[in-house]
């Protein structure tokens, strides 16, 4: 960091004032962490300077001796982690790990059965301004009205009518567990692949904090940078039967050269999520949320569905007659972070939306615990009803006491 400030004073000031950011306020976006210094120093190695077209001991390129290690150390330890036959650490996103599994499994035009975007769903799950709503006949299940659980009835109906090759399971905004044996059994009664998408909870199963959709799925898409605080990333875990098909789906059809740095640092991660501590961590993320969801309903929030049992609250602002954008840009002011968010069967369009939605992987990553979560959901409600100096400073407060990067080290 010495050498950037010297050189370029102004990213490095981008930098400090991110860190400055970070630590000044509550980050409650479901789909950040904290990644440790030590995934953090990896990213900003050497390795960003290697081109390696291929996988381990199979490259397109000279030099790979050294990169091929971290290749194999993120692989076999996430094989361990997840019990996959077979792991990919290449995609370079979500989003791109997703594209590889259409690839893998489909041919354009092919019907997927996924879950819509305004119930929980995501971009990549068939959306219009999307690869996969703009290549793929989309059909696509919502959760019921009455109880916002998601309607395995639909499921199977829309499955036996539609005759999809492929259904995905998975969400970017759904607070509830999903049931993978169901997903299955239809997947096996219409003869299609089972895509779980789990991109948002596979930090919570690597900490054994929820159940694991690896035994069930044909093909589980992932990131590394939600829940598991990785680096930015993806990945994607298969059956031996689907291994080939996979790769070659990544690597060339999808990307060209991975990114080594990223790979060491998802190495890092995993070997990270494999300790007794990130167990405790994902069971505090969850009972962070729990506690977080309890006493925003206290103050008058409805969480959708009733309630939670993953890293996230989704809730539905409309009893205070607020929009999820002016409670974003609300809690904005007071130094809290979070987003607006579509509720199922929202009467808003999705950029004024009726809901917010929160997650606790940021704040248990900086040691908050169930009775923090009471003064969060207070500062929340506050921020929304009453936003003013004294929130901010009362949020301040607060993360002072639980620091994100405390010390010396993070830039
Ligand atoms: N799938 C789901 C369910 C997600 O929630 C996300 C991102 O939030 C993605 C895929 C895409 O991940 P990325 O943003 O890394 O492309």
């Amino acid at each position: 960091f010495e050498a950037l400030l010297a050189q370029d004073p102004e990213v490095a000031g981008v930098l400090l004032d991110e860190l400055d950011r970070l630590r000044g306020g509550l980050q409650l976006i479901a789909s950040e962490n904290l990644a440790s210094p030590a995934v953090l120093a990896a990213l900003g190695s050497t390795l960003t300077n290697k081109y390696a077209e291929g996988y381990p001991g199979r490259r397109y390129y000279g030099g790979c001796e050294v990169v091929d290690r971290a290749e194999n150390l993120a692989i076999e330890r996430a094989r361990r982690l997840f019990g996959a036959d077979h792991v990919n650490v290449q995609p370079h996103s979500g989003a791109s790990a997703n594209l590889a599994a259409y690839a893998a499994l489909l041919q354009p035009g092919d019907t997927v059965l996924a879950m819509a975007l305004p119930h929980g769903g995501h971009l990549t799950h068939g959306s219009r301004v999307n690869f996969s709503g703009r290549w793929f006949d989309v059909v696509s299940y919502g959760v019921r009205r009455d109880d916002e659980l998601i309607d395995l009835d639909e499921v199977r109906r829309l499955a036996v009518r539609h005759r999809p090759k492929m259904i995905i399971c998975g969400a970017t905004a759904y607070p509830r567990l999903i049931d993978y044996a169901v997903f299955r059994g239809v997947a096996d009664e219409v003869g299609a692949w089972l895509l779980v998408d789990a991109a948002h909870t596979i930090g919570l199963v690597a900490g054994g904090a929820m159940p694991s959709p690896v035994p069930y799925a044909d093909v589980v898409t992932f990131t590394t940078h939600k829940a598991l605080r990785g680096p930015r990333g993806g990945g994607i875990l298969c059956t031996d039967e689907l291994a080939a098909k996979i790769d070659r789906a990544v690597f060339p059809f999808v990307q060209g050269g991975p990114l080594m740095h990223v790979i060491a640092a998802k190495a890092v991660a995993f070997g990270e999520a494999a300790r007794p501590e990130f167990r405790r961590y994902a069971e505090g993320v969850v009972a962070n949320a729990r506690a977080l969801t309890e006493h925003l309903s206290a103050e008058g929030m409805r969480p959708v569905s009733g309630g939670t049992d993953t890293h996230l609250a989704l809730i539905d602002l409309r009893p205070l007659g607020v929009t999820g954008a002016e409670a974003e840009a609300r809690c904005g002011e007071a130094g809290i972070t979070l987003n607006k968010n579509a509720i199922p069967y929202d009467p808003e369009p999705p950029a004024v939306a009726s809901g917010i939605r929160l997650g606790t992987p940021c704040v248990t990553t900086q040691g908050m615990g169930p009775a923090e979560m009471r003064t969060v959901a207070e500062l929340v409600a506050r921020a929304v009803w009453n936003p003013g100096p004294g929130v901010a400073a009362a949020v301040r407060d607060l993360v002072t006491r639980f620091p994100a990067y405390p010390g010396e080290g993070a830039h």
